[in-house]
This record gives C-alpha cells, sequence and structure tokens, in this order.
C-alpha cells in the first residue's frame, strides 16, 4: 500500500512523460501534467482518459522561471500540495560544436537543465512538498548525463548537469524525509528519437533506418527501451520501499551505459 500523493510531471504530453503520468494515474495519485502546446496536452489528457486515467493539464513553458511560478501555483491551487514531482520536459540537439548557435545551446540548457533548477525550487518553496510523507523528486537524465554522446555536447552537457544537480540536492533533501533521484534512460522509442535519428541520418549522409540499425547495435538488449520501461522505474522509486534510494542516477538503457 502506498500512499497517495498529488503528482507534476512536466512534459507530460507525449513520450516518457505521458507514460510516467498513465503509471502514476493508474497508481491512485492525483496527476497533473504540464506542456507548452494546450492542443497537445488536450490530445494526451484524451488519450489518458480512454485508459482510465484522469489528469489535469497545465501549460507553462518551464525554461521560464515565472511561468514555473505560475505553473507550480495553478498545480497546487487545482490539486493541493505536490508529493512527487517528475522533472522530465527536455529536447535534444547539437551538431558540429563550432557550427553550434548561441540560441541552441541556450535553449538546450535552458529545456533540459535550467528548468529542472526552476521547477524543483518552486516546489520546494511554494509547491507544499515539505507538507507531505513520502514526497519524491525524480529527474530524467539521461545516458548522456555519464557519457559524452557524439555530436550532442550541449544536450550532453545539459543531461551531466542534470545528474550532478541531483546528486548535491538529493545530500541536501535527505534529512528532510525527501527522496531525489534521476532516472538516466538509453534509447527509447518516442518522438524525441525520430527526431534524433533524423538529425544522425542528415549529419551522417544516411537513411533513418540505417541510423536506427547502427544504434541498436550498440545496445546490449538489442532494441530501444519502451517509454513504460522507464516509467516503471520512476513508479518505484515513489514508493515507500524506495525510500533509501537517493541522490542516485540509475539507468534503463538495455545494458548501453554500465557506469
Ligand atoms: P518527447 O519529445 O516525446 O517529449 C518531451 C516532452 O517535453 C513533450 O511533452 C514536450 O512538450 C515537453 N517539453 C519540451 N520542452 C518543454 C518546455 N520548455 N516546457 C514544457 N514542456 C516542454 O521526448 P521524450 O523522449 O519523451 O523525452 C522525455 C525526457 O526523456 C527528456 O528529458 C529527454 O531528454 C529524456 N530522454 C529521452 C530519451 C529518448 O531516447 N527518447 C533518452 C534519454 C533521455
Amino acid at each position: 500500500m502506498t500512499a497517495l500523493r498529488h503528482a507534476l510531471v512536466t512534459g507530460g504530453s507525449s513520450g516518457i512523460g505521458k507514460a510516467v503520468a498513465q503509471r502514476l494515474g493508474k497508481a491512485g495519485h492525483t496527476v497533473s501534467i504540464c506542456g507548452r502546446d494546450p492542443e497537445k496536452l488536450r490530445s494526451a489528457a484524451k488519450e489518458l482518459a480512454e485508459l482510465g486515467v484522469s489528469v489535469t493539464t497545465l501549460s507553462a513553458d518551464v525554461s521560464d522561471p515565472q511561468q514555473v511560478r505560475e505553473l507550480v501555483g495553478r498545480a497546487v491551487e487545482a490539486n493541493g500540495p505536490i508529493g512527487i514531482l517528475v522533472n522530465n520536459a527536455g529536447r535534444n540537439g547539437g551538431g558540429k560544436t563550432a557550427e553550434l548557435t548561441d540560441e541552441l545551446w541556450r535553449e538546450v540548457l535552458g529545456t533540459n537543465l535550467d528548468s529542472v533548477f526552476y521547477v524543483t525550487r518552486e516546489v520546494l518553496s511554494r509547491g507544499g512538498i515539505h507538507d507531505v510523507e513520502h514526497g519524491r523528486i525524480v529527474n530524467i537524465a539521461s545516458t548522456a548525463g555519464k557519457q559524452g554522446v557524439l555530436l550532442a555536447a550541449p544536450y550532453s552537457a545539459s543531461k551531466h548537469g542534470v545528474v550532478g544537480f541531483t546528486k548535491a540536492v538529493g545530500k541536501e533533501l535527505a534529512p528532510q524525509g525527501i527522496a531525489m533521484n534521476a532516472v538516466c534512460p538509453g534509447y527509447v522509442e518516442t518522438p524525441m528519437a525520430t527526431r534524433v535519428r533524423r538529425a544522425y541520418a542528415d549529419a551522417w549522409e544516411t537513411t533513418e533506418a540505417e541510423v536506427l540499425t547502427a544504434f541498436e547495435a550498440k545496445i546490449p538488449l538489442g532494441r530501444y527501451s519502451t517509454p513504460d520501461e522507464v516509467a516503471s522505474l520512476v513508479e518505484y522509486l515513489t514508493t515507500e520501499g524506495a525510500a533509501s534510494i537517493t541522490a542516485q542516477a540509475l539507468n534503463v538503457c538495455g545494458g548501453l551505459g554500465n557506469f
């Protein structure tokens, strides 16, 4: 029996975030999801409702601290203090480093790393997580947060940042009874994975199918992970049994990385 809480999932309208919303909703938690596009949020909420999970949708750009302040305020107003935060929103981005623009660098760091700080700070200061038993924060980093990924310097830098942030803040929050961990997916079949394969196909002047074959060959399991396999670890980390796991970065990657 796990304590039921209000869970806020950023980037919950697609891929891994949507799978996390589904799992946490099925487990009985009250779920709020956020994203930038109200239409995508509506369609995700409809899809989740058909699976028996009802969610509150809140539009916000998590790379903007003002919008984050409003997001957390609206989430608390709708569903009460936040007991579970899943910082999942993110984007891919890279290229040859000599050709990277300032805009792309800032956009990737802002979306993947600054957002994790903004949302976490807001949930810790005004989101009510200290009023809830078994408070949990899970940051979706990446195996790219532990090793460099070719042609993805901004992405790798942002995800290494998320892992470092998690390890530091996890230690700070442990005495307060809040566990914080990073989950590090390898290759996961989502809309982002399709965009990544397209970008490598362009860079290597080959086809997306060839890129898929090359990526799968690197994974000992021989296939991409599914969003639900990532969501399953996130769900476990929110349970009472996972209380002593904190300040860690745990891989879900079919053996791609063992570090
Ligand atoms: P996705 O593109 O399917 O979903 C990303 C979600 O984040 C979408 O809902 C999008 O609307 C939201 N989002 C993006 N920028 C936002 C912003 N500024 N404000 C609010 N919402 C925003 O991608 P996904 O594959 O499900 O990725 C989810 C997380 O998992 C990301 O952090 C990603 O880096 C990480 N990840 C993915 C993979 C993979 O192979 N798919 C591997 C490792 C890590």
